[in-house]
């Protein structure tokens, strides 16, 4: 059955608002995505039904929010190929995930070791290398992206060696939508026995993912990106690592025993789940696995590729408008990167903004990437299941005119209002 994205969107009310007059467009699903009625009637559900915490008592609502809760990490387990809940934490986002691995990884570390991340990080993988470099000694390296937006895994296999603990790579660029080749970078961390971590923020969301196939250590990604609420995020970790690796929170449910001196920790994966957890949120993170599975993720990433190749194809033909990334053809995932002359990204989105389009535009958290590329900032275009083919016509007549339009637009009373 093809993919059908016009019924799809029945199941985001969303969809149906106006935006200044026009029916929305939303292009920013590579920062947040929306929430279908399956997965947010799990709020209501909860608190109208078996609102309680979780683990802790010996009642019937406690019992019923803890089966919910302990079953939503076997689905989300499973939706990454993760081998049982033991291997799946429940975070608040990928940012906690990473700040949870490398506070864990850090006690190993001193000065003689390398970190190797990438020149297409994420602020939220690369500062907090940076950070745990600092209070480590370690030095962190960076792998380069060249010109047509990969990884260079030429240079990579060179800069990781024995000195190398840890290797961190995002699997997709948020900014080039590059799919980068994590499981060959897995096997060179694991050659000289680093850790391998792998920021999934921007391919859980997008296409089929198998920790077991990649072989990582730790696997990120957050669940606002995939259909699912914001306040929840998931880190796989391998079994036996997360068993020897120091907890990053504590108190609540983490806890086993505790005497006035010391404390022993619980088992996986509440070991690393201090205090009182998002509960709805992390059932409603199940429901928005069991909706993306549903849908089927191979027909999610081929949706996603049919809409990025058709905008990177019509933007081909404007030799006004720059875009960043791989070619047309290659393989990346439904966001493009791109500047029309002349015209700023925030000014673009501006106007896109006046016609009920929701873009982003700036340096989208990658500063050092955007430095790589020699630009200040760049506008970007994102897709998720519900969006069409009509959806990019819209962005593209607004890019046609932006240039002719700006002056007018920038001295409206409406600029003046989004403004002031
Ligand atoms: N890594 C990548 C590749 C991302 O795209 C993002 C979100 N833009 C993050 C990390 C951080 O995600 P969050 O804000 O949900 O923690």
């Amino acid at each position: 059955m093809p993919f059908d994205a016009a019924a799809i969107r029945d199941d985001f009310p969303i969809l149906e608002r106006r935006v200044n007059g026009h029916p929305l467009t939303y292009l920013d699903n590579a920062a947040t995505t929306h929430t279908p009625k399956q997965v947010y009637d799990v709020f209501e559900e909860f608190y109208a039904d078996y609102n309680s915490n979780i683990h802790r008592g010996i009642h019937e609502l406690s019992h019923e929010a803890s089966v919910a809760y302990e079953q939503a990490h076997d689905r989300v387990a499973e939706f990454v190929g993760a081998d049982g809940r033991e291997e799946m934490v429940f975070t608040k986002n990928t940012t906690e995930s990473i700040n949870l691995v490398a506070y864990g990884v850090s006690q190993h570390l001193d000065a003689d070791d390398e970190i190797v991340a990438t020149e297409m990080d994420h602020h939220a993988s690369l500062v907090t290398w940076q950070q745990i470099a600092k209070r480590t000694g370690a030095t962190v390296r960076h792998i380069p992206v060249t010109t047509d937006g990969h990884l260079d895994m030429d240079a990579a296999a060179e800069i990781i060696t024995d000195d190398t603990a840890v290797v961190c790579a995002p699997h997709v660029s948020n900014v080039l939508g590059t799919v980068n080749p994590v499981a060959d970078l897995v096997d060179l961390a694991h050659d000289h026995d680093a850790y391998a971590v792998v920021d999934g923020a921007q391919s859980a969301p997008t296409r089929p993912v198998d920790v077991g196939a990649m072989d990582a250590d730790f696997f990120a990604f957050s669940g606002h990106k995939l259909a699912g609420p914001t306040g929840i995020g998931g880190l796989y970790g391998k079994r036996e690592i997360l068993e020897d690796l120091d907890p990053f929170l504590f108190g609540g449910e983490m806890i086993r025993n505790v005497t006035l001196t010391d404390s022993t920790w619980n088992e996986l994966p509440w070991k690393f789940e201090a205090g009182t957890p998002p509960i709805a949120e992390g059932i409603a993170l199940g429901a928005a696995v069991d909706y993306l599975d549903d849908l089927g993720m191979e027909a999610v990433r081929d949706h996603e590729d049919d809409l990025a190749q058709y905008l990177l194809r019509e933007l081909a033909d404007r030799e006004f408008v720059r875009t960043y990334g791989p070619d047309i053809g290659e393989e990346r995932t439904g966001l493009v990167s791109f500047n029309v002359e002349g015209v700023h990204g925030h000014d673009l989105s501006s106007l896109l903004n006046d016609r009920g389009i929701a873009i982003r535009a700036g340096d989208h958290c990658t500063q050092p990437l955007h430095d790589r590329l020699d630009i200040p900032g760049s506008a970007r275009a994102s897709f998720y299941v519900y969006n069409t083919r009509a959806d990019v016509d819209r962005l593209l007549e607004v890019v046609d005119t932006a240039r002719d339009d700006l002056d007018d637009y920038l001295t409206s009373d409406r600029y003046h209002d989004l403004v002031s």
